[in-house]
């Protein structure tokens, strides 16, 4: 069977893919069907935390999986339960709803805005502000809130209430906050579609207060930066922000379709029994997944990300065609003088997937990447970068 060509006669065209077929792996090494080797920096888009096939992660899913694949969110179960208590302890956020990707994250958190602004000031109060170059997602509602007319173009029209705001423009922030009766302010702390760029410091902090004076809720979409990757738990958390609601999933299971959506107290009963549901939200084995994750996010691994952003910034900032390197923790973004598909399309050649954001490589490797992987990729990239 050639998978190319089945995939191309069958699968909705929607993505430009690499022409690489991923049939196994093993931590940060990804096989093809031929059995080439590559050193993965791209971990499925940030969700492979740990790597292909970690063995202690297989073991957890594993032993869920011999219990109980799925039930329903009619009935109680464990992993859901410990999940939910284990990442409000770890944040101090104090209610959790489940789903199953990013988008349906950042929808539970869009309705739950909502309501609690209809709840305690009115309807009226419907209005999200989101940011320009954002990404939320691709379903209407999270499409709407992206601030990317590209994304936008062929499926008006979008959703009433969304607003947009250029990012570090705390000012025009304002205005829109005077000028919109608004339930919320969403954005990504480092905006990863948009091109793997950090919000400003002073900035976030603005957002911050005026979201307190406002008396508007504070959403972060921690979907790309979240679970390890920034170096700290959360992004948020280098920033010092208090979010009311956290929106994440990829790298939370490390490998499995999970969504989460975490409520600060005065959030955390907005959603009540009828109003938001999803039947494979909370799945078992997604949430052993995930627990295995979260348990191993300590300060060892969160300091060693830290470390492997130091080595990576230390190789390329200044490396012969490279612009610059922007970003956080192990989600970097590399400005090339030579086009990003040809160096990107070499890397492949040369064993290293790596990916695109807007007009960048994107580096999200496995948090634990062995070093030894990471100076043989850079070595290719670097030599890409030159030309
Ligand atoms: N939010 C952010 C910041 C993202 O980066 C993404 C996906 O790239 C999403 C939301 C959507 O996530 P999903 O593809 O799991 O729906």
């Amino acid at each position: 069977m050639n998978i190319k060509n089945t995939d191309s006669q069958f699968v909705a065209p929607t993505y430009a893919r690499f022409p690489v077929t991923v049939v196994s792996g093993d931590g940060s090494r990804v096989f093809d069907e031929n059995g080439k080797e590559y050193i993965d920096l791209s971990t499925g888009i940030a969700v492979n935390t740990f790597g292909v096939a970690d063995r202690e992660w297989v073991a957890a899913v594993t032993e869920q999986l011999g219990r109980i694949s799925h039930t329903s969110n009619l009935y109680y179960n464990e992993p859901c339960a410990k999940l939910a208590e284990a990442l409000c302890t770890a944040t101090g956020m104090s209610k959790v709803f489940f789903s199953n990707s990013g988008a349906e994250a950042n929808e539970c958190a869009i309705k739950a805005a909502r309501k609690y602004a209809a709840d305690k000031k009115g309807a009226e109060y419907f209005n999200i502000i989101t940011l320009r170059n954002s990404f939320h997602g691709r379903t209407l509602a999270t499409l709407t809130a992206t601030g990317q007319d590209a994304f936008h173009n062929d499926f008006l029209p979008l959703l009433d209430g969304f607003v947009y705001a250029d990012a570090n423009d705390a000012e025009a922030l304002r205005r829109l906050l005077d000028s919109n009766k608004c339930a919320a302010i969403m954005l990504e702390v480092v905006q990863g579609e948009g091109g793997v760029l950090p919000l400003k410091e002073d900035y976030l902090a603005a957002v911050q207060d005026l979201a307190d004076r406002y008396d508007v809720l504070l959403i972060c979409d921690e979907v790309q930066i979240g679970n390890g990757r920034s170096g700290k738990l959360y992004g948020y958390m280098n920033y010092g922000l208090k979010p009311d609601i956290v929106t994440t999933a990829k790298g939370l299971s490390g490998g499995l379709p999970l969504g989460a959506t975490l409520f600060s107290e005065r959030v955390g009963n907005v959603l009540t029994a009828g109003t938001h549901g999803s039947t494979f939200g909370g799945n078992p084995v997604c949430c052993a997944a995930a627990l295995n994750v979260l348990s191993r996010l300590d300060e060892a691994t969160l300091a060693g990300v830290r470390e492997r952003e130091a080595y990576i910034r230390d190789a390329l900032v200044g490396a012969r065609g490279v612009k610059s390197v922007t970003g956080l923790g192990l989600m970097l973004g590399i400005e090339t003088e030579r086009n990003a598909d040809e160096i990107i399309a070499e890397c492949i050649e040369r064993g290293v997937l790596v990916i695109k954001a807007k007009n960048k490589l994107r580096l999200l490797p496995a948090l634990n990447i062995p070093f030894d992987l990471l100076e043989r990729a850079l070595d290719v990239i670097k030599q890409a970068c030159a030309g």
